[in-house]
């Protein structure tokens, strides 16, 4: 199959196991960011497509929920083969159409494998409880099963991870699933159905609805939807969880972030450099999980500002596929000029502008959308650089007395993605894990995204509702609890019970 993101053909859905044209006569435009000219045009979901990709799911699911938990496994297994043998196009199509330079892609390819990886033990997963004899001659067990037609709606900056953090799950646990991907960058959605069809996962198990809000409301108001899986901004985050709920539908919706770093006196000066520069100018600082604010406890700022700037400034930002290059462009030109807007929101609000990454040129790429590092010292907590998510190549250092000032700081922030602590001294390393309210936390790890056993989740604005993406909580999401109790007529004895039944 041609990659399709060397094709400059319109893309479609994927729906009943082949492409499928939108019914709409809507689309929008995918840009090349590294250029900045439009590479080709993603079609626009009707509501009638809605409906057509909800029914053929929906006529999917019976036989694929109802096939042995290996068989489905054994689709896994193959389509694990299929990624690895791809996984240099699929990082290709990613910084194609997401800008990201190729190494952080593959990276990122490596992590959504890993998800397949673990629900290729579907049948182990699956495994329910058992209690022989839990009254003379009765026993009990618990299994799960799978809700049915579910469907994820993803963001765009981890256009193959993301929906990986769902799709294995919910197929292997013997859902049909259907994925909203972000109009920005699509085309990997369609290459993952093709890899997928080749698996020999049956038709209308993945189906590919492209769209945008009338898609999501779509799926979101529809009957036969039984759950969904959100990743993206806080504010359709608790939109989705809000209007699922009111629903009657299982929701999971992952939101925005402000992740810190908090840098105490005894951490080693140049790990945690390393560290900051990777974790908030890696990706263009276009991940929920990257390091937006340093908080530089005690005597640190004096040491490490000086060498944050020098390495923000000297940053190889250039085409994503030169193998050196360390940042690419933003995904669009709306998004880089909202974070250069806020760099000035910033120097406006009094913080001290260290490095300035504004109106950074890329020879040879004059017209893509490209912004440099920037460094803010002096920030403040009532900042709106402080309070809100930039989601760009922003640091922000906060200067704070000591690590009770640094614990409370984080802890009042709305956003409770991810954090990480700097430090030599393990008692300090313990209170932090045990102290802070944020869901996911590193220990001299700057972007401590758990392993696919683990699962994914932050806390407070940064997730609504009640469990984590993937690992043995993804499980649980996409399958529902029954308890079965069994006895034989042998063990039954004679005449009604009135009274509540107990253990005999
Ligand atoms: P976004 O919220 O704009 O879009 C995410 C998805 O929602 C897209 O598929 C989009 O089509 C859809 N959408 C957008 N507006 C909608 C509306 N009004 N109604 C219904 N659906 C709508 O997010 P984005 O810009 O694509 O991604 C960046 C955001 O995602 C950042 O806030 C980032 O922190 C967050 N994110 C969070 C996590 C996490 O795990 N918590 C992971 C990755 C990204």
């Amino acid at each position: 199959m041609t990659s399709p993101y060397e094709s400059q053909q319109d893309i479609t859905h994927f729906i009943n196991g082949a492409p499928q044209a939108a019914t709409s006569g809507r689309s929008q435009a995918v840009y090349n960011p590294t250029t900045g000219a439009v590479a080709r045009q993603v079609q626009l979901a009707s509501i009638e497509d809605v409906n057509a990709a909800v029914a053929s799911a929906k006529a999917a699911f019976p036989a694929w929920g109802d096939a042995p938990p290996l068989r489905r496994a054994r689709v896994m297994f193959k389509f694990l083969e299929l990624l690895n043998l791809n996984k240099d196009s699929i990082a290709a199509m990613i910084t194609a159409e997401h800008g990201k330079v190729f190494t952080d892609a593959q990276g990122e390819v490596a992590r959504g494998i890993d998800i397949v990886e673990f629900a290729c033990g579907a049948p182990q997963l699956l495994k329910g409880d058992f209690t022989d004899q839990v009254s003379t001659g009765m026993d009990n067990w618990t299994l799960r099963q799978p809700l049915g037609v579910v469907a994820g709606v993803t963001p765009f900056n981890f256009p193959f991870m993301v929906p990986m953090w769902m799709v294995p799950m919910a197929i292997a646990t013997g859902n049909a699933f259907i994925l909203k991907p972000s109009e920005r960058d699509p085309s990997v959605s369609l290459f993952v159905a093709d890899l997928l069809a080749q698996a020999g996962l049956p038709k209308g198990i993945f189906t590919v609805l492209q769209g945008d809000k009338l898609a999501v409301d779509g799926l979101l108001n529809h009957p036969d939807v039984k759950a969904l899986s959100f990743v993206g901004s806080t504010p359709i985050a608790q939109y989705i969880y809000e209007t699922g709920a009111r629903n009657g539908k299982r929701v999971q919706a992952l939101g925005g972030a402000k992740n810190h770093m908090v840098v105490m006196p005894d951490a080693n000066i140049e790990q945690a450099v390393d560290g900051l520069i990777g974790a908030a100018y890696g990706s263009a600082g276009e991940r929920c999980m990257a390091i937006s604010v340093a908080v530089l406890v005690g005597d640190v700022a004096d040491k490490i500002i000086p060498k944050l700037a020098e390495r923000a400034r000297t940053l190889k930002i250039k085409n994503g596929m030169e193998l050196d290059a360390e940042m690419g462009p933003i995904v669009t030109r709306e998004a880089r000029d909202r974070i250069e807007n806020y760099i000035g929101t910033g120097v406006e609000e009094g913080a001290t502008l260290v490095v300035d990454g504004r109106g950074h040129k890329v020879k040879g790429y004059e017209n893509g959308f490209f912004t440099g590092g920037t460094l803010f010292d002096h920030v403040t907590p009532s900042m709106r650089i402080y309070k809100e998510e930039i989601f760009g190549p922003v640091l922000s250092c906060v200067r704070v007395k000591d690590f009770a000032e640094a614990v409370d700081l984080v802890n009042e922030h709305e956003f409770g993605n991810g954090v990480a602590c700097y430090t030599s001294d393990g008692n300090v390393a313990r209170e932090f894990s045990r102290r802070i309210q944020v869901g996911m936390v590193g220990i001299n790890v700057p972007i401590p995204v758990p392993m696919a056993w683990h699962g994914f989740g932050g806390w407070k604005k940064s997730l609504f509702g009640d469990m984590h993406a993937y690992g043995e909580e993804g499980v649980r999401f996409y399958t529902k609890q029954k308890s079965i109790m069994q006895r034989w007529p042998a063990s039954i004895g004679k005449g009604a019970e009135f009274a509540m039944p107990q253990s005999k």
